[in-house]
């Protein structure tokens, strides 16, 4: 069998400028970096208009397990099977970041016949936007410090600064820091850290704004600590805004290339899905939608995570509806909801099955009940699926009123998925009323509250002391409404990574409490969440080369 970057260097790609042109941007709008990729360069005074536009259709999946779901392969054959049923389609995801292309493997550009390519550019580099992401977060770093050295006139308090430099490496070794070592020329000393760039604020801010006025708007309102006396500091009292907007100006424009079957593909912006909201950026599904009938976009995690931010924040800050979603589940991974160990995969086991299925039905629950969209079940396809296996899953399904449709599109590209494609155009069609969980003017804890019934289906929530004071101090300073960004396991619909299935009963504790007040969003942390990833006993980059051509061999 090939593997992923094997079969993306058989495919033959079409010049850009052609996939472009079959959805209808010109060259005028094109900026071209070599022949396979290019940014659009968008009019910014003709605005999105949202009847006009295209029908968003959007990915997510059952709680995530070790044996993969497989949402952006998915996406990407949805996008190549609406285009083999005539319809004029384009897939919007996230870039992937350089860091975790040398640890572990399994990459970021869907996988088998279902790509997007040029693959080993997209993971490695792609037009450089993760690298002016990092230079503008960079930058930021630089002037607290240089503020501070130069005698400190708005009192930062060395101790209470949240901002960290990063890098687009895992690097543990970088986590915990201290710096402006080495006497009085050279700096404060502090204590300091990196994160990884797709961790950035500066991440989120870029994927959710909406045109350079508002990307700026929001770097100005970026809070990088606390003052002596606890009154916020900003981007904007630093004067970094307008530079960091400067570094950030090419980077902003969305990405296309194609999939493996020429379908316009927008890859673009990669927060992270826990303390970020996980989503590509907003112009890449502006763009899009402005030019296709139909865009797939994935929203990471499930439906109690990416999903629920895609809606609460993406599609509260932009306008943005989706027309209809899709879950992606395998057989393989609702059989170890049900319990069973990743070793007894292979054998069908409906009983297993069973008792796996209520992560899914919840999900479809959250989208139904919660959401108000209408939603189809995908199942992406293994070999060892079996007959009865499969039709147990879609007479549940059935019960609570979804379709349940087989997709073989990472074995079979477009024509694996002609059927999901056929419905889902029909549910787009009959169109969804969206509605948010929470109101911005709830308090905090009322929206935690609804976040936890209507979402996760428990009881409530408990706060430690610390999270309970910072939430008082947010509000005290006039950042209450804002939308909550949950950084949550997602392998639970709870806080605990092992209650896998549908946990019942369980509450959730909030134990610290994070303002990013530029992207617009206040995080819950409810465990340690890692934002600098380290690399494995085994890294892959032992096994990625370049050969003597210059061609990347050894990529997934
Ligand atoms: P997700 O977006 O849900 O994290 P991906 O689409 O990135 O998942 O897929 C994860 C991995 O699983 C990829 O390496 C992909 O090639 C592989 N994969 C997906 N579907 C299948 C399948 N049907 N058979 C074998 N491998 C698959
Ligand atoms: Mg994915």
């Amino acid at each position: 069998m090939k593997s992923d970057v094997e079969i993306a260097q058989c495919t033959t790609l079409k010049p850009i400028e052609e996939v472009a042109e079959k959805m209808g941007v010109g060259r005028s709008n094109l900026e071209l970096y070599g022949d396979y990729k290019a940014k659009i360069n968008e009019d910014q005074n003709e605005r999105f208009d949202e009847e006009k536009n295209g029908k968003l259709i959007l990915m997510t999946g059952i709680s995530p397990t070790p044996a993969g779901e497989g949402k952006t392969t998915t996406s990407i054959g949805l996008a190549d099977a609406l285009q083999k049923i005539g319809k004029n389609a384009a897939v919007a995801i996230r870039e992937p970041s350089v860091g975790p292309v040398f640890g572990m493997k399994g990459g970021a550009a869907g996988g088998g016949y279902s790509q997007v390519v040029p693959m080993e550019d997209i993971n490695l580099h792609f037009t450089g936007d993760f690298h002016a992401i990092g230079a503008a977060n960079n930058l930021l770093a630089a002037m607290i410090d240089n503020h501070i050295y130069h005698g400190n006139p708005l009192n930062i308090d060395t101790r209470k600064i949240k901002w960290k430099r990063v890098l687009d490496m895992n690097d543990r070794q970088l986590r915990h820091i201290v710096d402006g070592l080495h006497g009085k020329g050279n700096g404060t000393p502090r204590e300091d850290g990196f994160e990884i760039t797709v961790a950035s604020e500066i991440m989120a801010i870029f994927c959710l704004s909406n045109d350079i006025k508002d990307l700026k708007e929001k770097l100005k309102n970026i809070v990088i600590g606390y003052t002596t006396e606890d009154a916020p500091v900003t981007a904007g009292q630093l004067k970094a805004h307008g530079a960091m907007a400067a570094l950030l100006k090419d980077a902003i424009k969305p990405n296309l290339v194609q999939t493996l079957e020429h379908t316009p593909a927008f890859v673009h912006g990669g927060p992270f899905a826990n303390i970020a909201h996980g989503c590509n950026s907003i112009q890449a599904t502006k763009t899009a939608l402005k030019y296709a009938d139909y865009v797939v976009t994935e929203a990471g995690f499930g439906a109690d995570l990416g999903m629920e931010k895609f809606i609460n924040i993406k599609c509260r800050l932009s306008g943005l509806r989706p027309s209809t979603t899709v879950v992606v589940a395998t057989v393989r991974a609702l059989k170890l909801h049900g319990g069973i160990s990743k070793t007894e995969l292979e054998k069908e086991n409906i009983q297993a099955l069973e008792k796996g299925l209520p992560n899914l039905l919840q999900h479809l629950e959250i989208m139904q009940e919660t959401f108000g969209v209408s939603t189809v079940v995908a199942i992406n396809k293994f070999p060892t699926d079996s007959e009865a296996e499969l039709e147990k899953v879609a007479e549940q399904c059935r019960e609570q009123g979804v379709k349940v449709v087989l997709s073989e599109v990472w074995a079979n590209g477009g024509s694996g998925g002609e059927e999901l494609a056929q419905e889902v155009v029909r549910l787009a069609d009959q169109g969804s009323q969206t509605t948010f969980t929470y109101d911005l003017k709830d308090s905090i804890i009322g929206k935690l509250e609804k976040m936890v019934q209507k979402v996760y289906g428990g009881k409530g929530i408990e706060l430690t002391r610390n999270a309970e004071k910072e939430i008082q101090k947010l509000e005290a300073l006039g950042y209450g409404d804002l939308p909550v960004c949950m950084a949550k396991t997602p392998f639970s619909f709870s806080d605990d990574p092992t209650k896998i299935g549908r946990p019942r009963d369980f509450t959730i504790t909030i134990r610290d409490v994070k303002l990013s007040a530029g992207a617009g969003f206040i995080v819950m942390l409810t465990g340690n969440i890692m934002t600098m990833p380290g690399l494995p006993t085994s890294p892959s980059a032992e096994s990625i080369d370049v050969d003597d051509d210059g061609k990347i061999v050894g990529l997934y």
